[in-house]
């Protein structure tokens, strides 16, 4: 309510606080309208005085904020730019470690780039290493013609140099064929039929088909355990074994001999092959997977390098361990572990 008293007016309040516990009591509140006034035009002047200041902080703080967000997809164009410009895919966006959106979608582009760069690089890589592979055929093969063509040979020399020739050729045409099928192999491998097989079966036929061979007057003997089931599929897994088991022979000793094993281990099915041939050493032991490497180069003719590659890029698809254990001269033992 409002009072006058004197002739100056008040404001005056009551509020009772029965509410509190104190049923007689009230509170009065009286302030004179001029104090009142003036109090509301200070908070008015105040608020006046402080709106400057509050839009400038407000401004400022927006735009801090959107700077933090804009920042990282500045530095995904600026990146991309860079990339296309420059053609160096090594470049990354790197905004450094967030949980937002923006910071996984940078990530994401990251991710994008290491597998771009990781694929061009395979790629370059292999035109290199098959024009490495196919370079000292070819000069072989070019010097006997230039031989035989500028001077005058006798007519064994001349056999021999087509028989180097055919050597040569042969080798070309056997770097071309696995090269061929290892690449043919690779883009396939995503789409690679599974289904559940009898790898004990498999093994059991092919090492039957194997061992007739008896190549170099080796002795081929094989234990197989009946009864593995494995998820996988039978063509591949059959390269896999004949590639282990051929190169068992290939670097096998005269007269040797060759051991297939076929187990059940907990959840895993175990095939190792041993022989007991020239063996491997320990610097080889990490490189011989590689495509084209070769440890003992002087075996020209029937060796690519490609063997242990493909059966590295099998055992991968059907999720499977290798693992090689050897002594030089005394032989080595391929085991090869896949899920069953
Ligand atoms: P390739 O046999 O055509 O040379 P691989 O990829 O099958 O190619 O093998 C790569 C290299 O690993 C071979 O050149 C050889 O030096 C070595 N290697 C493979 N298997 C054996 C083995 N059973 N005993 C000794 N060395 C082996």
């Amino acid at each position: 309510t409002e009072v006058s008293v004197a002739g100056t007016e008040y404001y005056v309040y009551d509020m009772s606080l029965a509410q509190e516990g104190w049923d007689d009591l009230w509170l009065r509140g009286t302030v004179s309208k001029d104090q009142g006034r003036s109090q509301i035009s200070y908070i008015a002047r105040l608020s006046f005085a402080l709106a400057p200041a509050v839009i400038i902080l407000a401004a400022v703080g927006g735009y801090l904020l959107a700077g933090r967000f804009l920042r990282p997809i500045k530095k995904i164009t600026q990146t991309a730019h860079d990339i296309r410009t420059s053609r160096d895919l090594a470049r990354r966006i790197s905004i450094g470690k967030g949980s937002d959106e923006l910071h996984a979608l940078a990530d994401e582009f990251d991710m994008m780039f290491d597998r771009l760069q990781e694929d061009f690089e395979a790629e370059r890589q292999l035109t290199s290493d098959i024009s490495h592979e196919l370079r000292t055929p070819l000069s072989v093969i070019h010097a006997q013609c230039e031989l035989s063509l500028e001077t005058e040979q006798s007519k064994e020399e001349y056999e021999d140099a087509i028989q180097t020739i055919y050597r040569q050729s042969k080798r070309m045409s056997n770097i071309v064929n696995d090269m061929l099928s290892a690449t043919r192999l690779e883009r396939n491998l995503s789409q690679t039929q599974m289904t559940e097989l009898n790898m004990s079966e498999l093994t059991q036929s092919l090492c039957r088909d194997l061992a007739a061979l008896k190549q170099n007057g080796i002795e081929m003997q094989y234990h197989i355990q009946p009864g593995i089931q494995v998820q996988g599929n039978a063509e591949l897994l059959s390269r896999l074994m004949s590639n282990l088991i051929m190169n068992a022979y290939k670097y096998g000793r005269q007269n040797g001999h060759i051991q297939v094993q076929l187990i059940s281990e907990g959840n895993t099915a175990e095939l190792s092959v041993s022989d007991d041939g020239v063996g491997i050493s320990s610097d080889d032991m990490d490189k011989i997977w590689r495509r084209f490497y070769r440890a003992d180069k002087s075996r020209t003719t029937e060796s690519t390098g490609l063997g242990l590659f493909i059966v590295k890029k099998i055992a991968e698809v059907h999720r499977g361990t290798l693992e090689v254990r050897s002594q030089p001269g005394q032989g080595s033992t391929f085991i090869f572990k896949i899920p069953k």
